[in-house]
């Protein structure tokens, strides 16, 4: 049986984050961290060194779809390996988070209520009030915390579907963070 080590167990650090932000939202800017890490890593580190060994939810999606058999595990859809699908994906996550921030900054700025809702797949707004505890910090970082939530729960159903529908981890194919990792290392290799 293959050596377990400290980072195979990250999944439970990604099942503890949504859980985390379902009872305070706050906790919802941890979520931080799974984008400078990998953004990092890619950087400095080895390449793909995040989704091949501490990226926990890809960890997930393999455990559920594959140990759990949750998973078709069918191939995905040619066009979700395209450069255009992933490249349009990349860009339009980038405007909804643009669009978060800016939400964020209306708060900031007073010219906006803070809203307690997640939103799912950019769409359906979720009432989540009662993760609304701590009022004593200033409404826009809890607007932001929100707004994080909601990505991160969007990503992680998405993420869902596609290994239910295909391959366990069928959502690498297109993950945003992936695209801009395996972006981040081209250009270090180009510049080689
Ligand atoms: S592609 Fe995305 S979900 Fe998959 S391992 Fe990399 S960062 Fe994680």
């Amino acid at each position: 049986m293959k050596q377990k080590y400290w980072y195979d167990y990250l999944w439970i650090a990604s099942v503890a984050y949504l859980l985390l932000g379902f009872f305070n939202i706050l906790f919802a800017w941890l979520g931080l961290l799974c984008f400078f890490i990998p953004l990092l890593l890619a950087i400095f580190g080895k390449d793909k060194l995040y989704c091949n060994r501490y990226c926990g939810r890809g960890q997930l999606f393999s455990l559920l779809g594959g140990r759990f058999g949750l998973s078709r595990k069918r191939d995905v859809p040619y066009f979700l390996k395209t450069k255009a699908f992933r490249y349009g994906f990349l860009i339009f996550f980038f405007i909804m988070f643009f669009q978060m921030l800016w939400n964020t900054y209306l708060v900031f700025s007073g010219a906006q209520d803070l809203r307690q809702v997640v939103t799912l797949l950019w769409t359906f707004r979720l009432p989540w009030q009662w993760a609304y505890q701590v009022e004593t910090v200033p409404l826009w970082v809890s607007q932001f915390a929100f707004g994080f939530y909601s990505v991160m729960l969007t990503s992680t159903v998405l993420g869902i579907l596609t290994m239910v529908l295909f391959k366990p981890r069928s959502w690498c194919v297109y993950c945003p963070m992936g695209t801009m990792t395996q972006l981040i290392c081209q250009v270090k290799h180009q510049e080689k």
